[in-house]
């Protein structure tokens, strides 16, 4: 299990591919999957063997030039490599790791286990890699979601095995938990970015006159005091996150009817979602996975948003969320956001976006790739 040299398993704080790689990887073993994880030194999730080539994660160094980072995952990959060449008994890789992950088991299928490389991102990326792809029958890869697919290079696709929605803990038993009393507000939860479209969140909680909670980080800012520090800093000001911040988002935060309060996690997260009247997702782009959404539903929130990427398929319009292809739309969807049950939103999470769903559906993609044909 490729999880890479970036964060720890499970990550502190924000950590998608980690997060997911956290809530597999205890089911697979469950289901009597030994487990190799290749990350870094620190993390702690149990395992049966580990690899690393780096102590601690390495995210922080992505703030360098290229040339002073361009190292990291080769000097991860190959640990992996070195780790595969000593030992014959690893039935299959799973990688995590984007793009150089994929090209790399490429390179070595032929005298290595075959991999399974997941899709974590949006497809239009590394478009020469994507279009050209061959894994000689050895490699293949897997969606987070069918329409991400959908969109795939065709050569991309060709190597595609299916899709495996993401899942959360907060799945598990989530029809049985109790329920909070949902307060006033509307929540985004999400890294502030021109494709989460929180400024047009924004715009319409002061049109529409709702209650407005942004929670996230605006680029490698996860408080709002640390944004303000950043201050006129080069680094921070040509960060497209943050010019997006300031430029769209910013001016229609006023504190009272929108709010940023930064990155929440744990309780907090959990406790401002589950409280929210729905979870908005003005979406400006087509979100792939999505585990946010996932996530809003296990917490018994219905989810509003544009029918984009990935909404449609995990969002049941009209019974776990209110889904428009219209901006206009948006706001009188949030007003009826009442008239979807959060224990509906709840026994859906709890069908489909378990942690023990998400593994039984990779071990079938896991057979697939081991016995192609
Ligand atoms: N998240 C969080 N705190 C925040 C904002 C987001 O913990 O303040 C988490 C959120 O709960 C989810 C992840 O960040 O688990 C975002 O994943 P998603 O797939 O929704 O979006 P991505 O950032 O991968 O595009």
């Amino acid at each position: 299990m490729n999880a890479g040299p970036w964060l720890p398993v499970p990550p502190h704080g924000y950590g998608g591919i980690e997060n997911v790689v956290a809530t597999l990887v205890p089911e697979l073993r469950r289901l009597g999957v030994e487990v190799v994880l290749a990350s870094v030194g620190d993390s702690t999730l149990e395992v049966d063997e580990r690899v690393s080539a780096f102590g601690t994660g390495q995210f922080a160094a992505l703030q360098r030039p290229y040339n002073q980072v361009c190292g990291i995952v080769p000097a991860h990959l190959h640990a992996v490599l070195r780790r595969l060449s000593e030992r014959d008994d690893i039935d299959l890789v799973h990688d995590h790791v984007e793009a150089a992950g994929l090209g790399i088991l490429a390179a070595v299928a032929a005298g290595g286990p075959p991999g399974l490389h997941t899709l974590h991102w949006d497809l239009a990326k590394h478009p020469d890699l994507y279009g050209s792809f061959d894994g000689g029958g050895r490699v293949w890869v897997n969606g987070v979601s069918a329409s991400q697919l959908d969109r795939a290079p065709a050569a991309l696709r060709a190597h595609a095995v299916g899709h495996v929605h993401l899942a959360t803990p907060l799945a598990d038993g989530a029809d049985r938990r109790p329920a909070p009393d949902k307060g006033g507000h509307v929540v985004v939860l999400g890294r502030i970015n021109p494709g989460k479209g929180q400024d047009l969140a924004a715009r319409l909680a002061h049109t529409a006159g709702f209650d407005l909670i942004l929670a996230g980080p605006v680029g490698p800012y996860h408080r709002p005091e640390d944004l303000a520090a950043a201050g006129t800093d080069p680094a921070a000001a040509q960060n497209p996150d943050v010019r997006f911040w300031r430029e769209q988002v910013a001016p229609h935060v006023d504190g009272d009817r929108v709010r940023w309060i930064g990155t929440v996690t744990g309780r907090d997260r959990d406790d401002l979602v589950a409280t929210a009247r729905a979870a908005l997702f003005p979406l400006r782009w087509e979100e792939p996975g999505g585990t946010a959404v996932v996530e809003s539903l296990a917490l018994g929130t219905p989810v509003v948003g544009l029918a984009r990427g990935c909404l449609p398929e995990l969002i049941s319009d009209g019974r776990t969320g209110l889904l428009t292809t219209q901006e206009d739309d948006l706001a009188e969807l949030v007003h009826k956001a009442g008239t979807i049950t959060p224990a509906e939103c709840r026994a859906e999470a709890a069908r489909r976006f378990t942690p023990a769903v998400m593994a039984r559906n990779y071990l079938e993609l896991y057979e697939r790739v081991c016995r192609p044909g």
